[in-house]
């Protein structure tokens, strides 16, 4: 049976976002439908409905989801009805040669769910009866949504749904990025270039990895404000600032042994890079435009035993990551509360796109009534 529901629906590239009834289909062979409390409003999204991800519209927003398991269908060993769950981004299909080597995140099967569900098919349907794709597998900015139960995980009924749902993209993507792809080292001086959700969670990846000093950089001293209560132990406010790089060197005492582009610009990249003391590791973190290049000298290269790495996903393996953030969140290690700056209710989803454009500091939710 098909279940009404209220979706933000990205319509137009460059227009501002939709709330409309559609249907979403029931769950079939693989498949779970959510109802969902709550989901968090990520810049993904936004660059979904700009085009800078360039997804094939209509699209159901949303990819960083919690809820509840209202239906199951065949084959679902792993869900039953009443779970409470959180999405994933990523596929975890557990048969392909990342999965099998302990690295999910990088799932073949994700590929082939990047605006449809993983057999290239979808379960929504506008009111005119037009298939609606859906963001990464996901689209869970909506009050239903089926999802393949490899995109989903189970968590703790203890845990309010509202801060699990933060943990489906900026969290793991910025903790990840720290703790599993870098593997910051207690001591180390760590930099973190943007202070938006991702950033914000790199910096309290790399607190919670015991680096000793924190550099956030950003051009708002709003975030960077925010960016101390995350763990940052420095500022440095980029605008009006001539040569970045000398002062950062200068900052850190000769460089830095991490560094970490959340922006997503080549040129961010580039000054992460040089951030970096010698045998120090750079983490490009951000998504950068299809187009944007990343120039370094080759000999510096060689020379410097430097490190760069992209890092998708926070490395995130989500079936073992999420239930050990919610257990660091659970013994006051990883902040959730103080990364909620707004909420919204699904009627209100164009006002948080809205600000999100402006770059307003924080994570804004969508709260649904289920919660
Ligand atoms: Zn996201
Ligand atoms: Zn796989």
């Amino acid at each position: 049976m098909s279940q009404r529901a209220k979706a933000v629906v990205a319509r137009e590239r460059g227009k501002p976002v939709v709330v409309e009834q559609i249907d979403i289909e029931a769950p079939r062979h693989g498949e779970v439908t959510i109802r969902l409390a709550a989901c968090g409003v990520c810049h993904s999204d936004l660059s979904a409905t700009n085009g800078t991800i360039p997804y094939p519209l209509p699209l159901v927003l949303g990819h960083e989801g919690a809820g509840v398991v209202v239906a199951v269908g065949d084959g679902v060993g792993r869900h039953a009805i009443g779970d409470h769950v959180v999405s994933s981004f990523v596929s975890m299909c557990g048969r392909c040669h990342y999965c099998q080597t302990g690295r999910p995140q990088l799932c073949v099967q994700s590929l082939q769910a990047l605006y449809t569900l993983p057999d290239g098919t979808v379960r929504t349907h506008d009111a005119a009866g037009l298939p609606l794709n859906v963001f990464c597998g996901c689209g869970v900015m909506a009050e239903f949504a089926t999802l393949h139960s490899d995109n989903v995980v189970k968590i703790d009924k203890e845990m309010p749904l509202d801060r699990a749902a933060l943990i489906a993209c900026g969290v793991m993507t910025g903790v990840g990025a720290a703790v599993n792809t870098a593997r910051v080292q207690a001591g180390s001086v760590c930099v973190v270039f943007g202070c938006g959700g991702v950033g914000l969670n790199a910096i309290q990846g790399c607190a919670i990895a015991g680096a000793a000093m924190i550099v956030a950089v950003d051009t708002s001293g709003l975030k960077l404000d925010l960016a101390k209560k995350f763990g940052a132990t420095h500022t440095f406010n980029v605008t009006g600032q001539e040569n970045v790089g000398k002062a950062l060197y200068k900052l850190t005492g000769g460089g830095a042994d991490y560094a970490f582009d959340c922006v997503g610009l080549g040129k961010i990249s580039e000054q992460a890079w040089g951030v970096l003391r010698r045998g120090g590791t750079a983490v490009i973190v951000g998504i950068a435009g299809p187009l944007d290049q990343i120039s370094l000298n080759a000999q510096q290269v060689a020379v410097s035993e430097k490190t760069l790495t992209g890092s998708y996903y926070g490395s995130a393996r989500p079936s073992q990551d999420f239930p050990r953030l919610i257990g660091l969140y659970r013994r006051g290690r990883l902040k959730l509360d103080e990364l909620i700056a707004r909420t919204y209710s699904i009627d209100e989803a164009p006002q948080a796109f809205a600000d999100l454009t402006e770059g307003r500091e924080g994570r804004g939710v969508i709260i649904f009534d289920a919660l």
